[in-house]
């Protein structure tokens, strides 16, 4: 695997040991081009990096170094984690995202993630379960990498977690409301289990983590309602932990 060294000076002074690297969040870019989103990522004035970026040809450079945390995530939480910077790895595909024309994640980009994900997983001995995107971490400002991100082909590498639901069933109980409470409440418990953090009761926050989780697991629809295919999806996932 092919890594060209890039230098962002947006990262703690303080150095990280390798067991504080926990987890590995997946972004996009969401600027106008590769260049214009390399040099935001390393100028100090605007106070973010990633560990790395993947353009669209496959093309992998190391911004900061692993043992020093880069400002990728900001406020953010997963399970017992908060602020997230200092516990995980981020990785940045090119993409231009929802505001400038989200596009399909290139295939050379995918298998070049692929590759460095399985490389940290097993140097970091990070779990399955916390691979995920910024949207997961930080569901009230973040919808990145989005819908078009193909969890579902990277778990089959081993890279995070995916239902075994077959879809023709799950087709079946799309848009059917929860209605018992105590099935509302499994399925809150079952997104907790996953890692999604609430911090809050709020029904607009709600409506944000259900979408974080349909951006990621129910790609086809995100309404932010939480229906029985949500809860079987969510349920069945859960098992797998
Ligand atoms: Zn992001």
């Amino acid at each position: 695997m092919k890594i060209s060294n890039f230098y962002s000076p947006n990262f703690s002074k303080k150095k990280r040991p390798n067991n504080a690297i926990k987890i590995i969040i997946i972004h996009y870019t969401g600027m106008q081009s590769e260049r214009e989103s390399m040099i935001r990522l390393c100028n100090p004035r605007f106070k973010v990096s990633s560990h790395f970026v993947i353009n669209q040809n496959g093309k992998i450079y190391r911004l900061v170094q692993d043992n020093q945390i880069a400002w990728h995530a900001g406020k953010s939480c997963w399970a017992q984690y908060k602020n997230l910077n200092k516990n995980s790895i981020g990785i940045e595909l090119v993409n231009k995202g929802h505001q400038f024309g989200y596009t399909t994640f290139k295939k050379k980009q995918l298998s070049s993630l692929t590759k460095i994900c399985k490389s940290l997983i097993k140097k970091y001995k990070i779990k399955k379960k916390n691979v995920i995107g910024h949207s997961d971490v930080s569901p009230l400002r973040k919808i990145d990498p989005g819908e078009k991100f193909p969890w579902r082909q990277l778990a089959n590498n081993k890279i995070g977690i995916w239902h075994s639901c077959k879809p023709s069933l799950l087709r079946k109980y799309r848009n059917i409301k929860i209605l018992e409470k105590k099935d509302k409440i499994k399925f809150i418990k079952n997104l907790n289990k996953i890692g999604y953090y609430f911090s809050s009761k709020k029904k607009s926050f709600l409506v944000k983590m259900l979408k974080a989780f349909q951006r990621h697991y129910r790609q086809e629809l995100i309404n932010g309602h939480a229906d029985k295919e949500c809860l079987i999806i969510a349920q069945n996932l859960s098992k797998k932990l």
